[in-house]
C-alpha cells in the first residue's frame, strides 16, 4: 500500500491510534438506554462481510493504528465472530484485541478469548435479577454472572462497565464496586449519554460523576490511580477513566481499581485517539457527531487505497465532541447507541 506512514492527525493535532469496530448493530438485549424493540436492524446484505472489516483494519493499522475493540450491538450475536477474532488475532498479532460485551452469549468462547490474549469489558449494570430484566428486557442476570466468575476465574482481563441512572442502579455503587475490592477487576461507572432519537435520557436518570464520586466516598476512601501505562499515545488500558483505589475501613485496598467515565460532565475530546467503524462500513470519528464517512462501497468498487483516503481526509475532519454536546438540545446524535457500537 502507499504511503504507509501516513499517519491519522486531526485537525486539532489528535492522532487516532484506537479503532472500534462494531460487527453487528444487533443485539440480544434490549437495554433501555441503549435502543429500543423498534429500532430497525440494518438489513444483512448491508453489513461488512468480515473480509472486508479485515481489510479496513489493514489500513488503518498501516496508518498508525495499534489498539482495536470490537463491540455491536452484540459481538457475538453475529454468527462467525469467534473465527473472525482468530483470523484477525493471527493476521495481526501485534494487535491488542478487546471486545465490549453483554456476557451473554459468550461462553463458548471464553477458553479461546484466553488463548488469543482479549481483554473483555462486560456491560452489568445490576446485580439485581429482576432489575436487570427491566433494564435489559431479558431474564439472563444469571448466565452474565455466570460468564463474568468464569472468566475471572480464568484470569481473562475484565473490566466491568455500568451505566450510571438515577433512581435505577444509584443503590447498587456499593454492590457493584465491590467487585473490585477483592477480585482483580475494574469497574468503571459510565455517566448516561443523551444518545440517539428517541432517547429515554432526562435530567432525572442523570446520574452525574461527582455524585457518584460521593456516594463512592460514603464507603470507602478513594485513593487516586494511575495504571503503569498512563502516559503517552496508548495510555488507553485506563481509557479515558478518571481512577482510583478503594480503601475500606480496616485499611484494605481494594486489587481492582474503581473508574468513572465522565462523557457528559467533563469531557475528555483533547486527548481522543477514537475512530469507530459502524456494522455497515461507515467510519464515525466522534461519537456525538453524526458525520460518518462511507467506505464499504469505496473498498468494493476501488480497492484499499481509497479506503486509506477517505479514512485521512474523515480524521482530517474529527471535532470536539464535547462542543457539540454542548450546543445539543434534547438527544445529541441521531443513531442510538447500538447502531454506533458505544
Ligand atoms: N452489546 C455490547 C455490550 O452490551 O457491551 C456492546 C455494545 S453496547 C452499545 C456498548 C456499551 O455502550 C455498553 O457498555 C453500554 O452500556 C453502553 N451504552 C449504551 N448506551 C449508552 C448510553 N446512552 N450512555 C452511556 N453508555 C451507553
Amino acid at each position: 500500500m502507499a504511503q504507509d506512514d501516513a499517519r491519522l492527525v486531526d485537525g486539532h493535532g489528535r492522532q487516532v491510534r484506537y479503532l472500534r469496530i462494531s460487527v453487528t448493530d444487533r443485539c440480544n438485549l434490549c437495554c433501555r438506554y441503549c435502543r429500543d424493540e423498534q429500532t430497525p436492524f440494518i438489513p444483512h446484505g448491508d453489513i461488512l462481510r468480515f473480509e472486508e472489516i479485515e481489510e479496513i483494519i489493514a489500513v488503518a493499522v498501516s496508518m498508525g493504528v495499534r489498539k482495536l475493540r470490537f463491540t455491536g450491538g452484540e459481538p457475538f450475536a453475529r454468527k462467525g465472530f469467534q473465527d473472525f477474532l482468530r483470523r484477525v488475532h493471527l493476521r495481526f498479532p501485534e494487535m491488542g484485541l478487546r471486545l465490549t460485551t453483554n456476557g451473554t452469549l459468550i461462553g463458548g468462547a471464553l477458553e479461546e478469548l484466553r488463548e488469543l490474549g482479549v481483554s473483555v469489558n462486560l456491560s452489568l449494570d445490576t446485580l439485581d435479577r429482576s432489575r436487570f430484566a427491566s433494564i435489559t428486557g431479558r431474564d439472563l442476570l444469571p448466565t452474565v454472572l455466570e460468564n463474568m466468575e468464569r472468566m475471572m476465574a480464568m484470569g481473562i482481563p475484565l473490566k466491568i462497565n455500568v451505566v450510571a441512572m438515577r433512581g435505577v442502579n444509584d443503590g447498587e455503587l456499593y454492590g457493584l464496586a465491590s467487585l473490585c475490592m477483592d477480585r482483580n477487576v475494574d469497574v468503571r461507572f459510565i455517566e448516561f449519554m443523551p444518545m440517539g432519537e428517541g432517547s429515554i435520557w432526562s435530567e432525572d436518570l442523570f446520574w452525574p460523576a461527582a455524585g457518584i464520586l460521593a456516594e463512592a466516598s460514603r464507603h470507602w476512601t478513594l485513593e487516586p490511580y494511575r495504571p503503569r501505562n498512563f502516559a503517552g499515545p496508548l495510555a488507553e488500558e485506563s481509557g479515558p477513566a478518571e481512577l482510583w483505589k478503594l480503601r475500606d475501613a480496616q485499611g484494605r485496598v481494594s486489587q481492582g481499581s474503581f473508574g468513572l467515565i465522565t462523557s457528559v460532565t467533563h469531557g475528555f475530546c483533547a486527548s481522543c485517539n477514537r475512530l469507530r467503524l459502524t456494522a455497515e462500513g461507515s467510519l464515525r470519528t466522534c461519537l456525538y457527531d453524526d458525520k460518518e464517512y462511507p467506505v464499504r462501497d469505496l473498498l468494493r468498487t476501488r480497492g484499499p487505497e481509497a479506503v486509506r483516503r477517505a479514512m485521512l481526509e474523515a480524521v482530517a475532519q474529527k471535532p470536539v465532541g464535547s462542543e457539540i454536546l454542548a450546543r445539543s438540545r434534547g438527544p445529541v446524535a441521531r443513531k442510538r447507541m447500538s447502531a454506533i457500537g458505544g
